[in-house]
């Protein structure tokens, strides 16, 4: 029996899993990867370490399985998306740390650029924003001495981590990439799906230095383990894969850390004017399918706050049975906006809040204010992706941590008024990529058989009275906007 190796890089750990041909994940290894953060708010990391991380996990789950390169039909790539590295040609070693997306060590570089907003956003769908590979290249070109000048000879190149980690699987010789990758840079037009001359001059970045995109689903070469890649993707767009969200509409939403809302949105792309990002979901064949794409900052890590900082429970699932042991909140709301608003406020200035404290309130009623700000925040993105493109969303598909907690998610199938489904296999990142390798090898047949044999493990729909919801949902918006007219010190 054969198997798809699916490579997941994430940026706290690297990830491998083996899938069999009913997309059944049956083996897996995990590394955990060091970040740096030389000064505060940069995130940086050693790519190399990335790469040993990656052949480790592959290693350890071959030989841990009794497997070699010959037992795998093929390899799937997905990745943390932008996290940028820039190598030199010839010896294969980055010129600098990898910078990592979260890092805001290109706020300036960015604010230098911010008169191309306009311009920026129709090519690419994002907004200007260090998150996003362009200003991370500017940044490695600044700060290394006659970098700029070697990128411009053709001897240093970028990319992505699935480009790194491509590269290094192939000894050197792939250098490309996947759409979906592509299409977080702010260099790539996703009108015309190529390179942009015009912004790669914005940030003077020479094009002789970008890898070749090629579709998600595409035989990119084969590894030093023999097989080949035939599946690339970035990690939110694998994930919407992996929920087999293969029809215009069709949605997911990850609670992690953050929260990360998509919508395929079908072959052409939806500009939103409420800060939803439009992205390229992927590529098979010369089909290019779009999404649209909401984040919101703090989704489960409230519930690390709760634990970590108000040390009211120990562990975060202790929060489920914590919030189911009062009848209600006592009509307190938190707005946990540790770090600024998502979607579709954008506001970074803002910061956190609760609103209707008693001398009654207790601890359980903020844990479950808590868990109920997560189902709250991803109903503010669900309403403006409902809004922009006009669709009924009639069942969210939902993966990350939180969702094992059934309190969230009974009330976030209640406020949203809709079917929430529970894969069977919540590495959907994983499954995704592995789905999209697969299907070009024929391992597994068409998307309608992937649809045939995914399965769920649970699912939620609501509940709760119209009018309630209509009342609950109008007092979060009022606290968030009492929020924003706070202005912290
Ligand atoms: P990431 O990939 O961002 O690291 P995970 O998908 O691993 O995130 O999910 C971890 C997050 O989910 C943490 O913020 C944690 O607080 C939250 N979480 C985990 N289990 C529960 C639970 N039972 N109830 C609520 N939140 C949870």
């Amino acid at each position: 029996m054969k198997y798809v190796l699916a490579i997941d890089q994430g940026t706290t750990s690297s990830r491998t899993m083996l899938f069999d041909e009913r997309g059944k994940p049956v083996a897996t290894a995990q590394k955990e990867i060091q970040c740096k953060y030389p000064h505060s708010g940069w995130v940086e990391v050693d790519a190399i370490d990335v790469w040993l991380s990656v052949a480790d996990c592959i290693n350890e789950v071959l030989v841990k399985n009794d497997l070699t390169g010959d037992d795998i039909d093929s390899i799937g790539i997905t990745n943390q998306r932008e996290t940028t590295v820039v190598w030199n040609k010839k010896t294969g070693k980055p010129i600098y740390n990898a910078i990592v997306w979260q890092s805001r060590q290109t706020t300036a570089i960015c604010e230098s650029v911010s008169d191309k907003k306009q311009l920026i956003h129709s090519k690419t769908g994002l907004i200007i924003n260090p998150y996003f590979s362009a200003s991370k290249i500017r940044f490695i070109l600044d700060t290394v001495p006659g970098a700029q000048e070697m990128a411009e000879n053709g001897e240093l190149i970028f990319g992505t981590m699935d480009t790194w980690v491509m590269y290094k699987l192939s000894k050197g010789k792939i250098h490309a990439t996947d759409v979906s990758n592509a299409s977080r840079t702010l260099l790539y037009n996703i009108s015309t799906m190529s390179w942009d001359e015009e912004l790669c001059k914005i940030f003077n970045i020479p094009m002789s230095m970008l890898p070749t995109v090629n579709p998600s689903s595409f035989n990119y070469g084969d590894t030093i383990y023999g097989a080949p890649i035939t599946g690339v993707l970035g990690d939110q767009q694998a994930a919407l894969f992996g929920q087999t969200c293969f029809e215009k509409g069709d949605c997911k939403n990850t609670y992690g850390t953050g929260c990360f809302m998509l919508m395929n949105t079908g072959d052409k792309p939806t500009f939103s004017n409420n800060g939803l990002l439009t992205t390229v979901a992927w590529q098979i064949e010369d089909k290019v399918t779009y999404a649209l794409e909401g984040s919101v900052f703090v989704g489960g890590a409230v519930i690390q706050w709760v634990r970590d900082e108000m040390k009211l429970i120990n562990k975060s699932s202790e929060s489920e049975d914590m919030a189911n042991s009062v009848k209600n909140t006592g009509g307190i709301y938190i707005v946990p906006a540790f770090t600024g608003l998502g979607t579709p406020y954008w506001d970074d200035d803002a910061r956190g809040a609760i609103f209707g404290l008693t001398r009654g309130t207790n601890s359980a009623q903020i844990v479950r204010a808590c868990l109920e700000s997560i189902a709250y925040q991803s109903k503010d993105v669900f309403e403006v992706m409902k809004q922009e493109t006009g669709i009924v969303i009639n069942d969210l598909g939902v993966d990350g941590g939180a969702t094992a907690n059934k309190y969230l998610m009974q009330f976030q199938s209640d406020i949203l008024e809709t079917n929430i489904k529970l894969p069977a296999c919540l590495e959907t990142t994983a499954l995704g990529v592995a789905y999209m390798a697969g299907l070009h090898t024929g391992f597994y047949k068409s998307m309608d058989e992937i649809k045939k044999i995914h399965s769920y493990q649970a699912s939620y729909s609501p509940s709760l009275d119209k009018s309630e919801v209509t009342r609950k949902y109008k007092n979060w918006k009022l606290a968030v906007e009492a929020t924003r007219l706070f202005k912290s010190e």
